[in-house]
């Protein structure tokens, strides 16, 4: 009979897809520290020992023979059946964040869909019935003034849609159809984040943390006004874990966020912790974004959104999986000292 530890099989394997990501590799230690096994997946098996040296220390010894690795592309069919056999439960994080958008939006929604029915599939196959799903409160979220919740859904074809949200809003309709059409009775959670902030765990950190490190580089020599719902990826983490150990969150979707910071803030919050650092903290002109969107994507990419600030409620978050969040400014302070600290600025 297997052990239980709170409603999640401990025995049995966790797998976790694409565990290089910045937010997987935190699942992998706050799943390592609670004692379970990972096997965590890979695209790229050579950065195996890269993954090992972000969150084995400050772990027990035994951690490290708990942590196995597995080779899988989202986009290809070998090796889904062997990674998802014999396991207690999946955790799907990997999906494509590219830092500016590509000119095919299939690119990332592709990846994005078919790697999680793929993962799905495989994990329904084996009898895998705990699933938690990453998507983002941009499967949630338009530039409507209200307060968002569960219950709201982007619509893909809104004009202005970003690839990068079609990809996270049509990959969780997916996995929520195929689970009540197909699923045979597996549980899926969903985690959506928004901004997530918090601690680098090693050099490869993801489109989130470059997004300070622009700002903490002064690169540009004003902030948009531009607000987005922060989250400390510990947060994000724990939400994964918790979602997979109590029944109840089992069918819902968490959003895990806490708190907007506009641009020109979080350049003050930055500018007061390092005040020897350049960091412009003044608002920048909506004319002078448009030129500049003419030769950075990233800046055409948040165009639309100058002036706006998504709200959205962690209230789901709060009560059913106990969150008390970090505040985002902390949240952000450390992504700071941390890519600091590993000389990344
Ligand atoms: P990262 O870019 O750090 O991680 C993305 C992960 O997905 C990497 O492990 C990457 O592998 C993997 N991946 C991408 N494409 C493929 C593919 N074709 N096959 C296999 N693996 C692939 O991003 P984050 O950690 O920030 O994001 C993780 C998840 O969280 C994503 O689903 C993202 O959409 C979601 N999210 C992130 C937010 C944020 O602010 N960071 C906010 C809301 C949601 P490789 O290392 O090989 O590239």
């Amino acid at each position: 009979m297997a052990q239980a530890k709170g409603n999640l099989v401990t025995e049995r394997p966790i797998v976790l897809t694409g565990a290089s990501g910045f937010i997987a590799k935190h699942i992998a230690q706050q799943l390592l520290s609670a004692g379970h096994q990972v096997r965590a997946t890979l695209r790229s098996p050579a950065k195996a020992d890269a993954v090992r040296a972000a969150v084995l220390p400050g772990l027990t010894a035994d951690a490290a023979a708990r942590l196995s690795f597995v080779t899988l592309d989202l986009m290809r069919d070998d090796g889904w059946t062997q990674a998802l056999a014999g396991a207690g439960a999946l955790l799907h994080t990997a999906s494509p964040f590219p830092p500016s958008q590509p000119r095919d939006p299939q690119e990332v929604i592709r990846p994005a869909v078919d790697g999680t029915l793929r993962a799905l599939r495989a994990a329904r196959d084996a009898g895998v019935d705990r699933v938690v799903l990453t998507s983002s409160i941009v499967a949630i979220t338009d530039r409507r003034d209200k307060l968002f919740d569960e219950s709201d859904w982007l619509d893909p074809a809104l004009p202005g849609t970003t690839p990068y949200a079609q990809s996270k809003v049509l990959a969780e309709r997916a996995a929520w159809d195929f689970v009540a059409a197909e699923g045979q009775g597996m549980r899926l959670s969903t985690i959506n984040p928004g901004f997530v902030l918090g601690p680098i765990l090693d050099r490869d950190f993801g489109t989130s943390i470059g997004v300070v490190r622009r700002i903490l580089a002064g690169r540009d020599p004003a902030m948009p006004k531009l607000g987005y719902p922060v989250v400390d990826v510990r947060d994000v983490a724990l939400a994964h874990l918790r979602a997979l150990q109590r029944p109840e969150a089992a069918g819902q979707r968490f959003i895990a966020a806490n708190g907007t910071l506009w641009f020109p803030q979080m350049a003050r919050i930055l500018k007061a912790a390092h005040p020897d650092r350049r960091i412009p903290t003044r608002q920048a002109p909506k004319l002078l974004l448009r030129l500049l969107a003419l030769f950075d994507p990233q800046i055409r990419m948040i165009l639309p959104d100058i002036g706006h600030s998504v709200q959205v409620s962690n209230a789901r978050a709060r009560q059913v999986l106990g969150i008390d969040f970090i505040a985002p400014d902390e949240a952000l302070r450390q992504s700071a000292a941390g890519l600091l600290a590993r000389g990344l600025v």
